[in-house]
């Protein structure tokens, strides 16, 4: 899992840098399957209940599971999320991470941090011993603390020989509740927050997830190894 987890951290590296004003969302796709690929992986999204892209990007409003298209062109000023698996030799690596083109505003910046941040807040509770709810309170009591939503709809997950794994990991919850962390367990902890509301529409093309009300959504994912002391982020370079 730490090479998949490498690997996974390359391949996002690589769709950061390419993200530039004029550039397609298939473009940024083709550079990380290439990526996945050359290191003898397999991107773990390609083909994943018919998905057809290796990289989920979504850009503003857009929560997750946009669709790598030729036609979709990233703009100066967008936030554009970079949502990446890849599988070698049977474990999966899964990570995310939203990136500014060019001139970001200063509202769109604050979102990306509060994001990561909150990742860091409740990777922080990924401790042997700790239960799940301990993750979850922590990054929904900063993140609305920030007077940021939520999203409710699509949490985090165990990972490892499937890409998506028992328990389910919300970014919400009360400390001291739900399913007990034990060590070596492995999950993706990934906070998906918006501007606004946390209610989020399910697009006509059965994938894309946009916020309700149009406002930015910034998303930001690590595949976390749990242990008894500091916690392992697989997916970090
Ligand atoms: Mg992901
Ligand atoms: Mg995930």
């Amino acid at each position: 899992m730490r090479v998949a987890g490498r690997i996974t951290a390359e391949a996002i590296y690589l769709g950061g840098e390419a993200v530039k004003d004029g550039v397609s969302t298939k473009h940024i796709d083709d550079i990380i399957r290439h990526h996945i690929e050359k290191c003898g992986a397999v991107p773990s999204f390609l083909g994943y209940g018919g998905f057809p892209g290796s990289a989920c990007i979504s850009i503003n409003d857009e929560v997750i599971h946009g669709i790598p298209s030729k036609n979709r062109i990233i703009k100066d000023g967008d936030i554009v999320s970079i949502d990446v698996g890849a599988r070698y030799r049977g474990y999966h690596g899964d990570s995310c991470c939203t990136f500014g083109c060019g001139n970001v505003s200063d509202k769109a910046k604050r979102l990306m941090e509060t994001a990561e941040k909150a990742f860091y807040l409740g990777a922080a509770k990924a401790v042997a011993g700790n239960r799940l709810g301990d993750i979850g309170s922590a990054i929904q009591e900063y993140v609305e603390a920030q007077g940021y939503g939520v999203v409710r709809q699509y949490v985090g997950h165990g990972v490892g020989r499937e890409l998506h794994e028992d328990p389910e990991v919300p970014n919400f919850g009360h400390a001291g509740h739900g399913v007990r962390l034990y060590k070596n367990m492995t999950i993706a902890i990934e906070p998906m927050i918006t501007e606004g509301t946390y209610d989020v529409r399910v697009a006509s093309d059965g994938w894309l997830v946009t916020t309700a009300d149009g406002k930015l959504s910034s998303h930001y994912e690590h595949t976390v190894l749990v242990t008894d002391g500091e916690p392992e982020l697989l997916t970090k370079l």
